[in-house]
């Protein structure tokens, strides 16, 4: 008889969202009234740049014409997308990336959970505590994250880097070492901005002792500090140590179209083999290539018009990033993030747990965020706002939650 792959059963229920959207239903159902504003969900709102509305619809006539048809696309992306990838994400930011180094995919959250297939399950994983749980249950479906301890919410074969007030949400370097290392800068969901003589030291340390770091850059488009690295190829030596994944998602708004890359880099080698050809088989074996169309639409984000739009969308998420950040930390709340992520991550007032704080505003002001819990231990105590609202829900939003007396 057939057996299951057990590590899945070992899964813990996806908690966090589901419960959210329990609560949310059954206190709508109660209180049918009142209007809630949700600042939870970390997808975007506004619709795609009208440069990208062009290519969608230009490709989708060349689609209609024999002589224009296109069918499977190449595995690892055309070569138009990787090159003005490779142009403008990489080399007018002075970071040495090759286009037959980037590897299209249809995202980032695809691509984070795959890239632990390439590596041996006796290897150790770090990740940071609280973590986009991509990046641990999908090490725990692999077989790699041990078992878990339902007190402390834990893998026992996973090492936690807590990211905390006192560390300003960037991890310390751990004290077991380990193998595999996910970082994600801008981070959600602290939304926390890693500095590059910072990421360097990371790099620096991984080369060190011989691991590799996983560096989701999903939220790199909403950096607006100097000293803060969009890629982690700014740094030297992380051609030899990293991988970096990124996304149209967040920065383009194609949360539904899909589209997203990873860099391998040619120097990056366990002894003498290049992980660039594993992960080159594994793409081609397992994938065959995001639509035509939407690498099209890829291609137009990076068009001069693609860019002045795509930016003022960003301006926009940022506006209400720090009308939130500002209106709270004015109403007296404890509030970090929001600089350079489209994330708001805030002390529960009066020392309420992550889930009081989530029904509290539920109840009082019908304010929907997200628990900081749910995102691992050290996001207890904690609770994450995004900046993805229209403009009017987030500020009454805010408005709202400035009326709570702390
Ligand atoms: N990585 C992080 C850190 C994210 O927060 C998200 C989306 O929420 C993703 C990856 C997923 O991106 P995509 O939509 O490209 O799959």
């Amino acid at each position: 008889m057939f057996r299951l792959n057990d590590n899945y059963l070992k899964l813990p229920g996806s908690y966090l969202f589901s419960t959210i959207g329990k609560k949310v239903s059954a206190y709508s159902a109660a209180h049918p009234d009142k209007k809630l504003i949700r600042l939870g969900i970390g997808d975007v709102t506004q619709p795609l740049a009208p440069a990208i509305i062009q290519a969608l619809h230009g490709a989708v006539d060349e689609m209609g014409k024999a002589e224009t048809f296109r069918g499977y696309a190449p595995d690892l992306g055309y070569d138009f997308l990787r090159e003005a990838i490779a142009r403008y994400d990489y080399r007018e930011r002075g970071c040495n990336v090759s286009p037959d180094e980037i590897f299209i995919s249809d995202g980032a959250k695809c691509d984070s959970g795959n890239i632990q297939e390439i590596f041996s399950l006796d290897n150790r994983i770090a990740v940071c505590d609280p973590v986009y749980p991509v990046y641990v249950d999908s090490n725990v479906m692999a077989g790699r994250a041990g078992e878990y301890n339902g007190a402390t919410q834990t893998w026992s074969n996973v090492i936690y880097m807590p990211c905390t007030a006192e560390n300003g949400f960037v991890p310390e370097f751990p004290r077991e070492t380990p193998d595999m290392i996910y970082l994600c800068f801008p981070n959600n969901p602290t939304g926390a901005a890693v500095t590059k003589e910072r990421l360097q030291e990371w790099v620096d340390y991984a080369n060190k002792v011989g691991a590799v770091i996983l560096y989701d850059a999903a939220y790199e488009a909403y950096i607006s500090q100097e000293d803060v690295p969009h890629s982690i190829y700014e740094c030297e030596g992380a051609r030899a140590c990293a991988i970096e994944l990124r996304s149209f998602s967040k920065n383009a708004g194609f949360t539904g179209v899909r589209l997203g890359f990873t860099v391998v880099p040619k120097d990056l080698k366990c002894q003498d083999v290049a992980l660039h050809g594993l992960w080159a088989r594994r793409h081609g074996t397992k994938y065959n290539g995001a639509p035509y169309i939407v690498q099209r639409a890829g291609e137009a984000v990076y068009s001069p018009e693609g860019r002045e739009q795509v930016r003022k969308q960003v301006a926009y998420y940022m506006d209400n990033a720090s009308y939130i950040y500002q209106g709270l930390q004015e109403a007296g709340f404890t509030v970090s993030g929001g600089v350079n992520a489209p994330y708001i991550w805030l002390k529960t007032p009066r020392g309420m747990t992550s889930w009081e704080f989530f029904d509290y505003l539920l109840e009082q002001v019908n304010v929907v965020g997200t628990p900081g819990s749910g995102f691992g231990p050290s996001g207890e105590g904690y609770f994450r706002l995004t900046a993805f609202g229209s403009r009017e829900s987030t500020v009454e939003a805010v408005d709202r939650i400035r009326k709570i007396r702390l």
